[in-house]
């Protein structure tokens, strides 16, 4: 048979593609590599019914294809827990603090508001669509995150508090992230107040049920246009048609959405070689690293000592933590970022030393109670093979001025999604919806 379009990749990037075509009418199948959809999204259910979010988790404001399809799918969210006093462990003194400004000298307070309220503007200047195309695009591909931030920033207790938060938001060192695309990235999701924040930031719902619901809701509506268990390993192209090739697959279509990171995609042999500056892109796209550790307990019990489960540090290998118990509040459940170099060395300890250093982190934070979790569990996405790595695809300096205009160009029959490609809320899920919807809407005519 020959479909119409073969999707590659059941993340919300190749979910979103297929229902925009499927609605149209169109001959489909998704392929997907793992066993399961959401691909970066994986929500865990634990034995006694609780479930964690291992990938992805939150939505917020300006998020409003995500909102649309959580309604369409009468899905709710509820607020992420952020009532009373915030922790910071900085430099290793412990302090507790109510509202979004850290306790810290003024004088380093007013250099990380400067240079929070400088990046906001610098980012306001860049062309979303085609980010080499914005004014100083070279000069700002020309240095990292970490360079603008030196030359920013005065105070060095500032640098390394921005360098938290900049770990938060890319799940990369600032030192290897190129500062025209943290630009990008910024505006990208507003700015970058919007991308710290609970309220009324990138972290402020979460999705009831876990952030897959909403995957396994669509998929189940392609039915017998989805296939599980098809990694496809090569892609073959001519004049009329394409055709991916697997194990023990061999399937033909007219045109090809490869809704992957660009990391991965390189890694799948094409006939026809791609166009040199494509194959460069995928060359020098890189994953962030991430590690999300979780520790259960019987109650949220940092509620009853006023505490929101929000902290951030500079020390150790986790760097925030948050709380991440159900709606109702049944357990506690408090989850730690491990990030960027910090997740690469956790990453290489053994489960047991990985646990112990974990729960070393949550007590410095939470005092002894944090010690006895009644379940621990740990997920790293850089091990995962259909990811190796997180959140997202960064540019590196140089990227996006050189190689970054062909990032959705088709090249022959293939067409690309993925939340790398898109303008808005790219790296997040609502970035992966819209570039699905953008790639549909590309092929829909033309099949
Ligand atoms: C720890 C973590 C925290 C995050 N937090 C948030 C958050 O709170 N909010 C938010 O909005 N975003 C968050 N993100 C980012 C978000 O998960 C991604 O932006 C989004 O899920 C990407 O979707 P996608 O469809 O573009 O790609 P993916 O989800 O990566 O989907 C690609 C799919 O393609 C499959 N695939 C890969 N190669 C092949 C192949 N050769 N053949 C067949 N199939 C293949 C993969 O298995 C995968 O299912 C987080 C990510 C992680 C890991």
């Amino acid at each position: 048979m020959l479909y119409d379009v073969i999707i590659v990749g059941a993340g919300y990037a190749g979910l979103s593609a297929a229902k925009k075509l499927k609605e149209a009418g169109k001959n489909i199948l998704v392929l997907e590599a793992r066993d399961r959809v959401g691909g970066r999204i994986y929500t865990k259910t634990l034995e006694d019914g609780n479930y964690v979010d291992l990938g992805g988790q939150w939505v917020g404001p300006s998020q409003d294809r995500m909102y649309a399809l959580l309604k369409d799918y009468n899905l709710e969210t509820f607020h992420t827990y952020d009532a009373g006093k915030s922790l910071m462990r900085f430099n290793g003194k412990l302090k507790a603090y109510k509202g979004i400004i850290p306790p810290l000298p003024v004088y380093t307070l007013f250099s990380l508001d400067a240079a929070i309220r400088k990046i906001n503007k610098l980012s306001r200047q860049i062309n979303l669509e085609k980010p080499w195309l914005s004014p100083d695009a070279n000069y700002w591909d020309s240095m990292t995150l970490m360079t603008w931030m030196e030359k920013q920033m005065g105070s060095k207790n500032a640098r390394l508090f921005f360098q938290i938060a900049a770990e938060a938001i890319f799940a990369v060192n600032p030192a290897e992230i190129s500062m025209l695309h943290a630009l990008f990235y910024t505006k990208s999701g507003r700015d970058f107040d919007t991308l710290m924040n609970i309220h009324d930031g990138a972290q402020q719902d979460r999705i009831k049920g876990g952030a897959q619901v909403l995957a396994n809701k669509i998929a189940d509506e392609l039915k017998e246009n989805l296939q599980l268990n098809h990694a496809v390993k090569s892609i073959e192209q001519d004049d009329e048609k394409i055709s991916v090739r697997g194990d023990n697959f061999f399937i033909e279509s007219k045109k090809l959405i490869l809704a992957i990171p660009p990391t991965l995609a390189g890694r799948i042999h094409y006939n026809r070689s791609l166009p040199a500056q494509r194959d460069q892109l995928m060359q020098r796209t890189f994953m962030g690293s991430v590690l999300k550790c979780y520790a259960l307990y019987p109650k949220p019990f940092w509620r009853n000592r006023g505490l929101n489960g929000l902290c951030a540090t500079n020390e150790g290998y986790i760097s925030v933590t948050f709380d991440n118990s159900p709606a109702a509040g049944n357990i506690g459940v408090l989850m730690g970022f491990s990030l960027a170099n910090q997740a690469k060395a956790l990453n290489e300890l053994s489960p047991e030393v990985r646990k112990r250093e974990v729960l070393k982190c949550f007590t410095n934070f939470l005092g002894e109670e944090a010690a006895h979790p009644t379940q621990y569990l740990d997920h790293s996405w850089m091990d995962e093979e259909w990811s190796r790595g997180c959140y997202a695809a960064i540019m590196p300096p140089g990227a996006w001025t050189s190689v970054g205009k062909i990032i959705t160009e088709p090249c022959g029959h293939i067409h690309w999604a993925g939340t790398e490609t898109a303008s808005i809320w790219n790296g997040y899920m609502e970035g992966a919806v819209r570039s699905g919807e953008r790639a549909a809407e590309e092929i829909n005519s033309r099949v």
